[in-house]
């Protein structure tokens, strides 16, 4: 089990919340800005590395707290590149972090709870239940202790969990990432994925400037609610009522991710009302074919069926991009290589 894990971690805090502390511990204000700086700008992951905090300082702080950093506990790599790291989490358990390299992309797909409770059918996540939320020093240790962290382009919140379950994490590795006194990163190069928390989606848009995608899966009711059952409480025609509404100005945007099953959701009807629920909607959707997983009696389309409705989507107006698999031969589909760890 990881090193300090009794003690409260620093890293993962904003500055206001590092004055705090400093303060707290009789240290001068400004060590919170040398500490800030040690982490998020030299990515330093020992107390003792922050050397223009004086010696008595960082032994007070270490008294109380750890850096909250550590290191992946396993690592995978597909054929295709793909990585997947397993990182421990405070109860025993695993979370999963892919790093996906694409030519000029290099995406780091991060993961927000351990488990997740919105049961979606389709899901190994779902299958493991719910067992925590990640701090926003969790969330973001995946990002700084992947070796290959000073490459990553692009960050998504697609990972295990629902990450508007677990909003006021979510919402602070954001901050963090994003500060000029943090990571500096563009919110645009940043994606929060979600399956529609309306009122969590609604203070996501409010509070940061990072793109939204959102998991769509049916356009019908029931189907969806069959997929997904947290549609019986936040319908999909009320969440892209509310984003129509929303002024999506400058370059933020807005997706919407569609996995196909076959003989399911990839009729020329669901084209059709697809087209009707987007209508007048400035969005892409991203569609993402289904591979099966253990128990689930839902199935894979073929390639051709999938090109098939991104060509039906086309006539209609709508556009789409079909997601190339990753990493299927280290089971990169999210929640499976941690469900095998776990048990
Ligand atoms: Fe949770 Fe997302 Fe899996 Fe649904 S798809 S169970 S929200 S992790």
């Amino acid at each position: 089990m990881r090193e300090g894990i009794m003690k409260e971690s620093l890293f993962g805090k904003t500055l206001t919340e590092l004055q705090t502390i400093v303060l707290a511990e009789g240290l001068p204000r400004y060590s919170a800005g040398q500490i800030a700086q040690w982490f998020y700008h030299k990515k330093v992951r020992t107390i003792d590395g922050m050397t223009n905090l004086s010696k008595a300082g960082r032994d007070k702080l270490k008294k109380k707290y750890s850096t909250g950093l550590y290191d992946a506990r396993s690592m995978q790599e597909s054929v295709d590149g793909t990585r997947k790291y397993l990182f421990p989490t405070k109860n025993g358990q695993f979370i999963e972090t892919a790093y996906i390299p694409e030519k000029n992309r290099h995406t780091l797909c991060i993961s927000t709870q351990v488990g997740c409770k919105m049961g979606c059918l389709f899901c190994m996540t779902g299958k493991q239940g719910f067992h925590g939320h990640l701090s926003a020093g969790e969330i973001l240790n995946q990002v700084v202790s992947v070796p290959e962290n000073e490459k990553l382009t692009n960050i998504v919140y697609m990972g295990m969990g629902e990450p508007l379950d677990n909003p006021e994490a979510v919402l602070k590795s954001i901050e963090i990432l994003t500060s000029p006194r943090g990571f500096a990163w563009s919110p645009r190069r940043i994606t929060v994925s979600t399956i529609g928390i309306l009122p969590a989606m609604k203070d996501f848009l409010e509070k940061s400037q990072a793109h939204l995608a959102v998991s769509l899966h049916s356009p019908f009711d029931d189907e969806r609610a069959y997929l997904m059952p947290l549609q019986k409480k936040y319908p999909i025609s009320h969440v892209i009522d509310f984003v129509k509404k929303y002024d999506w100005h400058g370059q933020r945007r807005i997706s919407f991710e569609y996995i196909l099953f076959k003989g399911l959701n990839d009729t020329p009807a669901h084209v059709k009302e697809l087209a009707r629920l987007l209508n007048g909607l400035r969005c892409r959707i991203n569609l993402i074919r289904y591979h099966e997983i253990p128990g689930v009696s839902l199935h894979s389309p073929s390639i051709h069926e999938v090109e098939q409705f991104s060509d039906r989507l086309k006539t209609k107006g709508l556009i789409s991009t079909i997601r190339r698999s990753r990493g299927q031969d280290i089971y990169a589909a999210c929640g499976l290589l941690s469900t095998q760890e776990n048990d």
